[in-house]
């Protein structure tokens, strides 16, 4: 036998009765009334968003690279711990994580092979008048920022990436209303509609990064892109000379919560953009089901550039493949305070003629 079903009110979460007249459940408190089918599916829907999200994940399978390596060298940094790979023209180099110089050459004992690279196309000179160029204008920026030599130090590195793809079905509903004002010459009126949304579809992703070096910085690896993903191509060790690359530290099961994060995200976005006909949405429930998750290793190039400035150092990054920069500079504060000192000296000056104006 079926189990007796009561149903809520929709609006005001009272219990609802079934009204004879009109073959339909009523609300006592509110004055709804409600069609059968309208609730079942109301039902369905709120059972489907409040079911527990699942995140499906492939396991990532490493695999060296068998290519001819001779010509490379491992260097690791004893001020900041970086490991990475160089080729031999990286002979005296400076570690492009810290800026320190305590770098030593090590035995290169291989490396993994990522499913593909972005080659680097903004080249050096490129990278540095995009720095010069993105500081141009900065207001008190320090001398040491726009010297020519420290700008040089920039280094290009192939960081490791973790791409994530995957399909994500969802389903989301939401609280909605809309509001309609209107007057007559006596009075003004406001309708309030109340809406339960329902939103259930599937968004594909592609190549969600996520940085696999403990060294990059996170915030910048975030806001460096977006890569176009077109120029990737299959991995050849060829791409690395003149370069560094650092292989990842932090597994692909420990990025994986941020891919999480950023799917569902993104999916919440796009199902919002369903939901501007409404005056007010509030979301209910959220879940989310990720289907085909891929994981694959990739290298992106990235200039970097260390500036030391009042015993701090200051890390940019450039986008190897775009030249977007990446980092936040000092105040220079004793430029700030001659400036406003001299803007200081040029209103006593006016208020000095005015003075004397007025006096005349
Ligand atoms: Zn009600
Ligand atoms: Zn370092």
């Amino acid at each position: 036998m079926d189990a007796v079903k009561s149903y809520k009110c929709p609006c005001c979460s009272d219990a609802l009765i079934f009204n004879a007249d009109t073959q339909m459940l009523h609300c006592q408190s509110c004055g709804n009334e409600f069609p059968f089918d309208t609730l079942s599916e109301l039902d369905a829907g709120n059972e489907g968003a409040s079911k527990p999200s699942k995140y499906n994940w492939q396991r990532y399978e490493e695999r060296n690279f068998d290519a001819d390596l001779s010509d490379f060298s491992a260097f690791s940094c004893s001020s900041c711990g970086a490991e990475i790979t160089g080729d031999s023209s990286l002979g005296a180099a400076i570690c492009p994580y810290c800026g320190s110089n305590a770098i030593a050459k090590k035995q290169f004992e291989g490396s993994l092979c990522p499913d593909y690279i972005i080659p680097f196309k903004v080249d050096k000179k490129a990278a540095m008048k995009a720095f010069e160029d993105n500081f141009k204008t900065a207001p008190f920026l320090p001398d040491e920022f726009r010297d020519k030599k420290r700008i040089e130090q920039m280094q290009g590195v192939y960081v490791p990436f973790w791409m994530f793809d995957c399909s994500c079905n969802a389903q989301i509903t939401y609280d909605a209303q809309r509001t309609t004002l209107w007057s007559d010459t006596n009075y003004d009126y406001t309708k309030t509609d109340y809406f339960r949304l329902i939103r259930k579809g599937s968004v594909d992703f592609e190549n969600i990064p996520a940085d696999g070096s403990s060294k990059a910085d996170d915030a910048h690896m975030e806001s460096i892109g977006p890569y176009d993903y077109s120029e990737a191509m299959e991995f050849r060790p060829e791409y690395l000379s003149g370069y560094f690359a650092d292989r990842y530290d932090v597994s692909s099961e420990r990025c994986v919560d941020r891919a999480n994060e950023r799917v569902k995200n993104s999916t919440i976005e796009v199902f919002g953009d369903t939901t501007d006909r409404y005056s007010l949405v509030i979301p209910q429930s959220t879940c989310v089901e990720f289907s085909d998750g891929k994981i694959r290793y990739a290298l992106l190039p990235v200039w970097m550039l260390n500036i030391k400035y009042n015993g701090q150092n200051y890390h940019f990054s450039v986008n190897g493949q775009t030249g977007k920069v990446v980092g936040e500079y000092p105040v220079d504060e004793g430029k700030k305070k001659r400036y406003f000192a001299k803007l200081l000296a040029i209103g006593y000056a006016i208020s000095a003629v005015v003075a004397v104006l007025l006096l005349l």
